[in-house]
């Protein structure tokens, strides 16, 4: 990889978070062939206890280092993957990526390892998603119980119906499912009564400030004691030190992610981190 290419993109990508036309197009266009490329991994933050801090499975999320471009985030490149309907095919390879792993690091370990997976809307409204889904779970003889999918709120805004069938598709295969980013979409709390959800994830927007600020702090309690109603486990983003880790444990909250206990890690520091 030229170093000047890399300059050029960090100067390129590092102009603000608003992403011109231009850029668009050319992030797109690079993204067509980023699967073929081999340009795409997967690194998997880890979820652990509020209480314990012991590890209960993995957020896998996307990375993607382009020759050209340089490292670009998901941040940026997941919403053109989204709207231009690359999302369908590289949604296709993260599940199985993931499962794979799954399989590899549970046979390794002989027991199972759970990880979590990132949908996006457009994934969830095309025909072909159970297919993939069940034929990844026979491949790689994933557990039930040990593949999640994790869903926005907004995703869940329209089609409601279609949504709902396959929500409980899904169930069936013995895949959970998480509300992402709880509290920063639109849709009205009726549909957690509805659909067979079994965690929901606090944004990292309440988490950020929940040791300073007593609006997110009651923001982010309401949401842990609606999860406790509901008899769903919540998992608060984010967390990044221990003042806010100690609130959220004064909430009695499940679980959290954040760089406090660990920054999303390479595949191969996984398993060392499961003491093996
Ligand atoms: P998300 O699913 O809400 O993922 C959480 C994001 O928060 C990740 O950013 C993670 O690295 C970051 N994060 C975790 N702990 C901390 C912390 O303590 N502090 C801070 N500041 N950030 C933290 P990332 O990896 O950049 O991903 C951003 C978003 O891109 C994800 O948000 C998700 O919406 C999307 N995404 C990532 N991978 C995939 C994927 O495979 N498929 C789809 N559809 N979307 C993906
Ligand atoms: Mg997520
Ligand atoms: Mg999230
Ligand atoms: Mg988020």
């Amino acid at each position: 990889r030229a170093g000047a290419d890399m300059d050029d993109a960090i100067h390129f990508f590092s102009s603000g978070m608003h992403t011109g036309l231009g850029q668009r197009l050319t992030i797109e266009a690079h993204l067509r062939r980023a699967l073929e490329h081999g340009e795409l991994r997967l690194v998997y933050q880890p979820k652990v206890t509020v209480q314990e801090q012991a590890v209960i499975g993995f957020e896998a999320l996307l990375r993607w280092d382009n020759p050209a471009l340089g490292a670009v985030s998901p941040a940026q490149f997941v919403p053109i993957a989204e709207r231009s309907g690359l999302i369908v095919p590289i949604g296709a390879w993260v599940l199985e990526e993931a499962c794979r792993q799954m399989g590899e690091w549970s046979a390794q370990l002989g027991r199972p390892v759970k990880v979590a997976v990132n949908l996006s809307p457009r994934q969830l409204y095309q025909k072909s998603l159970l297919d993939t889904i069940r034929r990844c779970l026979a491949q790689y003889q994933v557990p039930r119980g040990s593949l999640e999918l994790e869903i926005t709120e907004t995703a869940l805004m329209s089609r409601e119906e279609e949504v709902d069938v396959l929500m409980h598709d899904i169930r069936a295969l013995g895949v959970d499912l998480a509300i992402d980013d709880f509290g920063t979409g639109y849709s009205s709390l009726a549909y957690l009564k509805r659909f067979p959800v079994s965690r929901l994830k606090v944004d990292r927007a309440f988490v950020r400030d929940i040791d300073r600020d007593e609006d997110s702090a009651a923001i982010a309690l309401s949401i842990v004691n609606l999860a406790r109603g509901l008899k769903l486990k919540v998992v608060a983003e984010g967390v990044e030190t221990e003042a806010q880790l100690a609130v959220l444990r004064g909430m009695a909250c499940d679980e959290y992610q954040g760089f406090l206990f660990s920054r999303p890690l390479e595949r191969g520091d996984v398993l060392p981190l499961l003491g093996r």
